[in-house]
């Protein structure tokens, strides 16, 4: 349990480190052609990331970039607009380099009928090829997915599936405006696990209005009765100025205040672990057998946008409207209006709206923040064999909030040799790598609560 003296101390905005620098410093000033040539000089296995928009209805506490339509034929023009996407990115990168994973995400990929999910499959396997061990998931929603949509993913390879639950509670779901039975969530997880499915993920939300400890602690009973691999407990970002539609959420019911959403996280916490899941970091749990625990075990764990991840390959191309990619030196991020991406794209030109080149600082801290996201620790020598830099003198200004962080139990800080995150630091990672982040404002409101 943490102490409430920590987390009245270390409670404050940050950002979730999915990339340093965070997606908030890409700018438009970079030059297209120099993105372009950044991945064209991208070597090895590469990961491809496709944003599938559509939903059917909108979710109020949603903060991704989707576009709210019961029109499954829209997702059509969508398809044409990915294979032209496609078509210009390998012009340049060419398509030799295998895919060692893939990811739809959205949006609801479950959005997709039979025949475009499908489509989708055949345009990716038209032009590139997968590395034979190469991992495919999909983020399905309980809603839109059906038997014949998981047997077609399921066909094409697909072996990894998260399912957005958010809270099973009736009144909780009315308030957000998500209404999702507990039974259409076990019958999609069960033909998902028959259809071939090995790995099954559940995302849930805390600090949404109406959830108080009593109903949480049901929706964690019904969630563990599915017997998930690997669940994500998300604490709700109540970011209204990024995600207008939050503000109906602020109108119609009172969000849990700090006490309730801590009660709730610090519920989560421990029925997860004495349900047998391992703590990854940040919101992630997951079986002792799953691939994340055994990454986390071998000090093999990466992150990247999509989390948690057991593969190291350093490119990410994304494709679909706002979707972000990442080279070793740059991140470039797709145009986040639909109709302007279609119409950079059926031009035949990269949808580019921003990016990002990282300087050598970047590289030094963005390493130094993921060996403490990833790995709990940093050791100078590592730093001082990768970019010839003596890190006491370079870290010099954030040696005194570690030694705070040191007194305060969250880490032990050694010299000669580094850092260790303790027991306790493990669930404060966001605030020990914060100490390493040079863009970050005291107090950074851009970002939503650590705790
Ligand atoms: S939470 Fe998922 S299903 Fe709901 S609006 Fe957002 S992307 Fe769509």
């Amino acid at each position: 349990m943490l102490p409430r003296a920590l987390v009245e101390k270390y409670q404050r905005p940050g950002p979730r480190y999915t990339s340093y620098p965070t997606a908030l410093h890409f700018t438009d000033h970079v030059v297209e052609d120099t993105l372009i040539a950044e991945a064209a000089a991208e070597t090895g296995p590469r990961s491809l990331y496709f944003h599938l928009p559509f939903c059917e209805s909108l979710c109020w506490f949603c903060a991704c970039a989707k576009v709210i339509t019961q029109d499954t034929t829209k997702a059509d023009r969508y398809l044409d607009a990915l294979a032209r996407e496609m078509d210009a990115y390998i012009a340049v990168t060419g398509a030799e380099r295998p895919v060692e994973q893939l990811h739809l995400g959205g949006g609801s990929p479950s959005f997709f009928t039979v025949p475009q999910l499908g489509r989708l499959q055949r345009l990716v396997e038209e032009r590139f090829q997968y590395t034979p061990d190469a991992e495919l998931s999909v983020e399905l929603d309980p809603r839109t997915v059906d038997a014949d949509k998981i047997a077609v993913l399921a066909e094409a390879g697909f072996r990894r599936a998260s399912f957005g639950v958010q809270d099973v509670e009736p009144k909780v779901q009315h308030a957000v405006h998500r209404i999702q039975p507990s039974k259409m969530n076990r019958q999609c997880i069960e033909q998902a696990r028959g259809a071939g499915f090995t790995s099954i993920n559940i995302d849930l939300i805390y600090g949404l209005p109406e959830q108080r400890p009593d109903s949480w602690a049901r929706t964690l009973d019904e969630v563990l009765s599915y017997s998930p691999d690997r669940l994500a407990v998300f604490a709700y970002a109540h970011v209204p100025w990024a995600a207008p539609a939050q503000r109906i959420l602020e109108k119609r019911s009172p969000l849990p205040d700090a006490e309730t959403r801590l009660e709730m996280l610090e519920m989560a916490n421990e029925r997860l672990l004495a349900a047998g899941y391992h703590f990854i970091g940040m919101d992630h749990y997951a079986l002792p057998d799953d691939e994340l625990s055994v990454a986390q075990r071998e000090g093999s764990l990466h992150r990247n946008f999509q989390g948690y991840s057991t593969r190291a390959g350093r490119e990410i191309a994304g494709f679909g409207m706002s979707a972000i990619s990442q080279t070793h030196g740059s991140f470039r991020q797709n145009l986040k209006d639909l109709e302007a991406y279609y119409a950079a794209v059926e031009k035949g030109e990269w949808p580019l709206e921003r990016g990002y080149l990282l300087t050598e600082d970047d590289h030094i801290r963005r390493y130094a923040i993921m060996e403490v996201m990833c790995h709990g620790q940093l050791r100078w020598d590592d730093l001082r064999e990768r970019f010839g830099i003596e890190p006491t003198a370079y870290f010099q200004e954030a040696l005194p909030q570690l030694s705070t962080m040191e007194e305060d139990g969250l880490l032990t800080l050694n010299a000669e040799e580094g850092l260790n995150v303790t027991h306790i630091g493990w669930r404060l990672l966001r605030n020990i790598a914060m100490t390493f982040d040079a863009y970050l404002k005291p107090q950074e409101q851009r970002h939503a609560r650590t705790i």
